[in-house]
């Protein structure tokens, strides 16, 4: 089966196009980023995002069918994410999809963006279920039991900022470019980890939750005290601040993989990027005994093949809204992955 994917809800217009039968195959992947319409003013502007997104929308999809070498026509399924995310960026990517679906009669199933990452894996690996997730990305940290797709359960979460808005940030106030986990892992590879004191976040704190606020605040101090930063000062800082984030990442997920046994761990998100995080996540699985699954640097941050994986599979399992129901939903700005597989229907019907 052909299925299309259509992923808007942050700075990325991307669409992909995946055969899928019994193996996986990616015909294409376009993703075209908006660094340089945000970079002015240091973060992602949702307005400027979103109209980014509408005028893009159509030169990516068609990029992608064109690179796939298939008509619109041809496909069995259309996926687009319908939430969570910039509502603005999202609107005019799930709108676009629903376009296309009423125009070729090709249905359309709405996913949740979190449902992408959790199943991104996939995209080139055979993953067996169940499976714990450590899900890091720009907007979350959690752990969850994926039973499979629209079967997540959640075990932690960040009680403050998500990992990857962390590396954000934190990279923000050293100074360094956007995005700033790809400017820390770079910066820190000449630095020092042991040249500045990290606090361990929620040390003694039983359960799965993360937090990253505390490591921010020492990152800030530290700078004023260091102030004016020299390069090797920046390497310094980030190369401890990396370790620090890794180190909490790492020995909450060991935690809940003891906890629940689970055999295969997998990362996904941006932050799975992190090559201090990948290959500390394969030390633990594999002194647990468990698999360790990650997808390939340029699907963990974000894509339409996993929109398009987790679509169909929301489908195969017989989770996917009716067309009616997928034609008059309305996106969602916010939607929990261990909520509802089938989002709420809109105003629109
Ligand atoms: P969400 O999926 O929660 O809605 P998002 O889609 O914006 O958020 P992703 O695209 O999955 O997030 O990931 C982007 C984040 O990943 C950014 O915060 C970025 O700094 C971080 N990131 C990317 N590469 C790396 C890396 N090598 N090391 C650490 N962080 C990284
Ligand atoms: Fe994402």
């Amino acid at each position: 089966r052909l299925v299309f994917g259509i992923e808007s809800s942050c700075d990325d217009t991307a669409a992909a196009v995946l055969r899928i039968g019994e193996r996986v195959e990616i015909l294409s992947s376009i993703v075209r980023g908006q660094d340089e319409a945000h970079a002015p003013f240091g973060g992602v502007v949702p307005e400027i995002a979103a109209r980014a997104h509408a005028d893009r929308i159509d030169q990516v999809a068609a990029e992608a069918l064109r690179e796939a070498g298939v008509t619109a026509v041809a496909l069995d399924l259309i996926a687009a994410t319908a939430g969570p995310g910039l509502i603005g960026g999202v609107m005019a990517g799930f709108t676009f999809a629903k376009g296309l679906s009423l125009a070729t009669g090709v249905p359309l199933v709405p996913v949740n963006h979190l449902e992408g990452h959790a199943l991104s894996a996939g995209l080139e690996h055979d993953v067996p279920l169940p499976y714990l997730l450590l899900l890091v990305s720009g907007g979350h940290s959690q752990l969850l039991l994926i039973e499979g797709a629209g079967k997540a359960k959640r075990l932690g979460t960040t009680i403050d900022d998500a990992a990857g808005e962390a590396f954000d940030k934190t990279a923000k106030l050293m100074g360094l470019g956007v995005p700033g986990g790809p400017a820390i892992q770079r910066v820190a590879e000449e630095g020092d980890a042991e040249r500045f004191a990290m606090p361990r976040p929620l040390l003694g704190r039983k359960g799965f939750d993360f937090s990253f606020s505390g490591l921010k605040t020492a990152v800030r101090q530290a700078a004023e005290e260091a102030a004016p930063l020299s390069d090797q000062d920046r390497a310094d800082l980030a190369a401890s601040f990396q370790a620090a984030a890794v180190k909490h990442l790492a020995s909450r997920t060991e935690a809940a993989l003891r906890e629940t046994g689970a055999t295969t761990l997998v990362a996904a998100g941006g932050v799975a990027a992190n090559a201090m995080l990948r290959a500390r996540l394969e030390e633990i699985a594999e002194a647990e005994g468990a698999g360790f699954l990650v997808p390939g640097l340029k699907y963990c941050t974000d894509n339409a093949a996993m929109i398009a994986l987790a679509g169909a599979r929301l489908h195969e399992a017989g989770l996917a809204p009716t067309q009616e129901d997928a034609l008059a939903l309305a996106p969602r700005p916010r939607w929990p992955l261990d909520g509802e597989a089938a989002p709420v229907v809109g105003k629109g019907k």
